[in-house]
């Protein structure tokens, strides 16, 4: 923004104070990977006596351009691509990297812009195409723990096969029992009913975390439940150690952002954690919702809207259904009846 930028003063060593400057485009070289690149940099202007001044800002700016044009030039994958090939796959940076046996930095310092080597280009060419990338996982699954590899290997399926509706439906058919019981609060699976109620969270939430998109789920479910005697979406909830979490979520997520509903996005934390969020997609569905499952759903954002993550997970361990199973159980809709509410 150089608006911003011009409202800030730098160094001059002519004047010997901080001077304000101008920003003005100059032809400049810049060497990536021991090339001369040319560009048009922006470089900042003593505006007293026309010295060019060092701007960090403008800098880096500048590198990411040259290292762009250089990227182009040599037709390496963009930052923008090689985001893309993760994302497609559902992985966060770390879980990327540990399946590349790359350093945790290196996939982190080519999305922000840093110019991959060729070998890694190529490799990453290689894993854009699902059933490539499902070749390169029998050799190194060993590189990711159970559960990454469990959705890994859901999304390849998953990309693997047709776009249309009519497989989604099906398959999801085989996912979950048909069969009415307390663990699906009496009512087949509903993936509409459960799109519906994910978009009217992130609709209202816009920073949604998916560890607390999962609580906000289950509350809206065993609250239906309580209220009703069977489940809004039919949704089973397994107990994992953030709390519990509708059983799958990770491919019905992956089904929503499959279609543009939904995109996820990982985010780095300086704690070393990631923060996975889920924004509203390009496309969209029509809610299917009845006023009576949109007042459940009120409720249940009235009272946690404000809660973090942790907050609400750190909540969810303490109910009875909860306390009650172990990891990996489902949680039974007869615990309803004690959630506090
Ligand atoms: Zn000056």
């Amino acid at each position: 923004m150089p608006g911003k930028l011009n409202s800030l003063k730098c160094f001059c060593e002519h004047c010997n104070v901080m001077a304000d400057y101008d920003v003005v485009k100059k032809t400049e070289l810049f060497p990536v990977y021991g090339e001369q690149v040319e560009i048009q940099a922006s470089v900042a202007v003593c505006k007293n006596c026309g010295t060019e001044l060092f701007n960090e800002e403008l800098d880096s700016k500048n590198l990411l351009m040259a290292q762009n044009l250089y990227r182009k030039k040599h037709k390496l994958l963009t930052a923008k691509q090689i985001i893309e090939i993760r994302e497609q796959y559902g992985l966060s940076q770390r879980a990327f990297a540990k399946l590349l046996d790359w350093g945790d930095k290196t996939i982190r310092r080519y999305e922000a812009g840093s110019v991959q080597s060729r070998a890694h280009n190529s490799l990453l060419l290689f894993l854009q195409h699902p059933q490539n990338m499902s070749e390169f996982l029998k050799q190194n699954e060993i590189m990711l723990d159970e559960n990454q590899l469990k959705n890994l290997k859901q999304r390849i399926a998953l990309l693997n096969n047709d776009n249309s509706d009519d497989f989604d439906y099906g398959y999801i058919s085989t996912l979950f029992p048909a069969e009415l019981s307390l663990d699906n609060g009496y009512k087949e699976f509903d993936f509409d009913k459960f799109a519906s109620c994910v978009l009217y969270f992130i609709d209202k939430l816009p920073e949604l975390l998916i560890v607390k998109l999962n609580k906000l789920l289950n509350y809206t479910d065993m609250l239906f439940f309580k209220q009703n005697g069977v489940s809004l979406t039919g949704t089973r909830y397994v107990h994992l150690p953030y709390g519990p979490v509708p059983d799958q979520y990770s491919i019905l997520y992956g089904m929503l952002e499959k279609r543009g509903i939904v995109v996820s996005e990982f985010e780095q934390l300086e704690n070393g954690y990631e923060k996975h969020v889920l924004k509203a997609g390009k496309s969209t569905i029509e809610s299917m919702l009845t006023p009576q499952e949109l007042a459940v759903l009120d409720e249940v954002l009235k009272k946690f809207a404000l809660f973090g993550s942790k907050q609400i997970a750190d909540y969810s361990h303490n109910e009875r259904g909860y306390k009650e199973t172990k990891q990996g159980d489902i949680i039974s809709y007869a615990y309803a009846e004690f959630i506090e509410w």
